[in-house]
């Protein structure tokens, strides 16, 4: 059996997120998603439990999909879930630079007992990142085009929470 490892932060998860998670789950067995705690990433929109609550929910129906939080290194996390690989996503030549780099790192930190396989988003959510959704969402703009409902149900609920 065949599992991956997809660490990310998912702040939130966006429609290109789960794009690479539909490819990763049709090439492997098991696609374990790891929303990862990142002291050093400036705290986002959604704690770590509420992007957890979200994308179980996006994946309640998948059996192949498995949620899980995590801190720390990605390859250790990958070793302890018994991950052959990393995946991660890649849109442009922007994320290829840090991508070779983070793999690079990853492998020698791993001793070698990890890879990394990047898989291509498909070209309509080439410039989706959580970033811009969060922007758009700032800008009172629809953002049905780039996350799910329940991504956008959950992010309007809490734009009018810190309005509040
Ligand atoms: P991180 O903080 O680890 O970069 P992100 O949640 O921003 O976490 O991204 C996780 C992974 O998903 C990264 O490999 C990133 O390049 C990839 N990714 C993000 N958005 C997209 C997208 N629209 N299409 C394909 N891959 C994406």
């Amino acid at each position: 059996m065949t599992k991956v490892l997809y660490p990310g932060s998912f702040d939130p998860m966006t429609k290109g997120h789960m794009n690479i998670v539909e490819q990763a789950s049709d090439l492997f067995d098991e696609v374990i998603i790891a929303v990862m705690q990142n002291p050093l990433k400036k705290s986002g929109l959604f704690t770590l439990e509420e992007r957890m609550e979200i994308i179980k929910e996006l994946y309640q129906r998948m059996n192949n999909v498995r949620v899980i939080s995590a801190s720390g290194a990605a390859v250790d996390v990958a070793l302890l879930n018994e991950c052959k690989a990393i995946i991660r996503g890649l849109r442009s030549l922007s994320d290829y630079d840090y991508e070779v780099q983070l793999q690079q790192m990853n492998k020698e930190i791993s001793d070698n007992k990890v890879n990394t396989i990047c898989l291509f988003a498909d070209k309509e959510y080439q410039f989706v990142s959580s970033s811009m959704v969060k922007e758009v969402l700032n800008l009172d703009k629809d953002i049905s085009r780039y996350v799910d409902p329940i991504v956008r149900e959950r992010m309007l609920v809490k734009k009018r929470s810190l309005i509040r």
